[in-house]
């Protein structure tokens, strides 16, 4: 079932938004060679817990994942495209580090991911991650009352595969409200003009991720939530949660 949002609820996840935000501003902060995933969650932990907020991360455990997520972000080094735990491995200069971050305040949550290298970036990573937030901003701008959840996959994978990245459609997007997962689904690559029609209320966390090497395939790693590029390319994944509105759509997961 599909719950549209009203303005005060919107209100809501926007709070949440504000705190996810001020997390990614603080790792990405902290996220310097040297230091390992493990104290970049820490720094998300102080944020989430001194805004009074909660993680939708830790302990959510998904068919998908192996164990309950042990930590309140999502840490994917280089070839790790997406759910990559916040282990004690430490960040090198050049590496691309995903950050993905879920808080919930009062019952809502808001859900955003960003993308960056640490220290010394090459070429080919600003390109990865550029494209990434052409995609990501692709979808947004498509996602107006009156269009179809294609249009908003049409346009990010339109973006990506212009580029020559690799894209999978099987980890997309969500909607969001009081459960980080809710429906309906939006997918990274679709048909324009097909599937829901947008209505001002629909809350949903938008995600493309790309693969540097231009393979759509991915694999699962050993400790069972990190999937990764098959051919060790690097990845890239952005997200934002977004509200759409009458007057188009309004992103909730800034600070
Ligand atoms: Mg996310
Ligand atoms: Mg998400």
């Amino acid at each position: 079932m599909i719950e549209l949002k009203s303005p005060a609820e919107i209100e809501m996840i926007r709070a949440a938004g504000r705190v996810v935000a001020t997390v990614h501003a603080e790792v990405k902060a902290h996220a310097v060679a040297g230091v390992t995933l493990r104290e970049l969650d820490e720094v998300a932990r102080k944020v989430i817990d001194s805004a009074g907020a909660g993680s939708s991360f830790l302990g959510y455990h998904p068919r998908f994942g192996a164990t309950p997520f042990p930590g309140v972000i999502c840490t994917s080094v280089n070839e790790v495209m997406l759910h990559g735990l916040p282990t004690d491995y430490r960040l090198r200069d050049g590496d691309l580090l995903s950050v993905d971050c879920g808080a919930y305040v009062d019952g809502w949550h808001a859900d955003a991911a960003v993308s960056f290298v640490v220290g010394e970036p090459k070429p080919e990573d600003l390109a990865l991650i550029e494209a990434t937030e052409r995609c990501l901003a692709a979808g947004i701008e498509a996602a107006r009352p009156g269009a179809r959840m294609g249009d908003i996959a049409h346009a990010m994978s339109t973006v990506g595969r212009a580029a020559g990245y690799g894209m999978q459609n099987d980890f997309g997007g969500h909607g969001i409200g009081r459960a980080m997962h809710e429906e309906p689904f939006v997918p990274n690559e679709g048909v324009p003009g097909r599937g829901l029609k947008l209505t001002p209320g629909l809350v949903i966390a938008i995600e493309p991720s790309l693969m540097a090497g231009g393979r759509d395939d991915y694999r699962m790693a050993d400790d069972g939530w990190s999937l990764c590029t098959t051919d060790s390319s690097r990845s890239a994944h952005v997200e934002h949660t977004v509200a759409i509105t009458d007057d188009g759509p309004r992103i909730l997961t800034v600070q």
